[in-house]
This record gives structure tokens, sequence and C-alpha cells, in this order.
């Protein structure tokens, strides 16, 4: 297993969720064992080097690949989610989408001043909902210490985005 071999797996869905997106759809990559165990290997090789408290994922594919990560790295999983989902006390970060708003919450406790959290998700587009979790993470006094994808769609600059914080992807479309 290479991460070519993964990478072939990924098939994109044209127009969705609307017209004029080509959908990366990681499901293959899940279903199949050993491309899976392989993905969350390769991902735990690329922050074995690093010093950090905690993963954090967006919901829903930053828990896929997150909670998974967590376990094989022996690190506590922190769950990004959209509003009104979490059931303890919440901060909730707004931000921009192409069109309209959307925004993040996670748990007020889920993160101590000072921990080091590595964020991580499947895919990185345009880097809006990473940022979202980012500044979360921040504004409860945590340090993002990397964020980490399984796959980057480099066309989209989402890296711009994300200038200032490290960022780590395995796969590049
Ligand atoms: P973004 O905030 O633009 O970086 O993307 C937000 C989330 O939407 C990512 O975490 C992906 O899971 C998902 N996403 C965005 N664009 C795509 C795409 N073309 N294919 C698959 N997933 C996408």
């Amino acid at each position: 297993m290479t991460l070519e071999d993964v990478k072939s797996l990924i098939r994109e869905i044209p127009d969705f969720p609307k017209e004029g997106i080509g959908f990366k759809d990681i499901t293959p990559v899940l279903k199949d064992k050993d491309a899976f165990v392989f993905s969350i290997d390769m991902l735990a090789d690329a922050i074995k080097d690093r010093n950090a408290d905690l993963i954090a994922g967006p919901e829903a594919r930053g828990f896929l690949f997150g909670a998974p990560l967590a376990y094989k790295t022996g690190l506590g999983f922190v769950p990004v989610r959209k509003p009104g989902k979490l059931p303890a006390e919440t901060v909730n970060y707004q931000y921009e989408l192409e069109y309209g708003m959307d925004s993040l919450e996670i748990h007020k406790d889920a993160i101590n001043k000072g921990q080091r959290v590595i964020i991580v998700d499947d895919l990185l587009a345009t880097g809006g909902t990473i940022y979202a979790a980012a500044k979360l993470i921040e504004e409860l006094g945590g340090i993002v210490d990397c964020i980490l994808f399984l796959t980057e769609l480099t066309f989209l600059n989402g890296r711009k985005k994300l200038e200032g914080y490290d960022v780590i992807s395995l796969i590049k479309f």
C-alpha cells in the first residue's frame, strides 16, 4: 500500500453538493481496510515528532480520521461541531461562506490553557473550516501545534488562509 494507492481510491463526484463543485469522496478509502489502516498510520507518522496533547477534528469527516488517529497516537480527541450539537457550555466562531455564514463550536472545557492541539480533517479546500477550528482552540488558550490533512486541493489556496500555521497534507490534487 502506498499513498498513491490511497489517492487512486479517492473518487471525484461532479456537481456535489452543488453545480461546479468536484467533490472528493473518501468513503472508498474508509471501506478498504488496508487503505484505511495505512492512511491512519501515515497520518500518525507525520506527527510522530510533534509534542501535542490533543487531536481536534471538525465534524463529520474530521471525526473519521481524528478519532482513530487519537487512538493510534495515544492522545485525547476533541470534537469541533456545528452549532447546537455539543451539550455542555460552548464557545462559537462564526465564519463566512461563499454565500452566507456558518459557525462552529467547541466545549469551553475541552482544552486547557497552554495545551498543544493538532487539528485533523480529511481535506483542505478553502481552509475556512479549519481556520474557525484554530480560532476556537486559541480562544480557549490552546496552541495549534499543526494542522494535518489526508488530502489537499492545492488549487483552492487553503494554505494562504492558514498562513502562520504548520500545515501538513499527505495527498495533493
Ligand atoms: P474548507 O473550509 O473550504 O476548507 O472545506 C470545508 C470542508 O468541506 C472540508 O473539511 C472538507 O471535508 C469539505 N470539502 C470542501 N470541499 C470539498 C471537496 N471538493 N471535496 C470533498 N470535500 C470537500
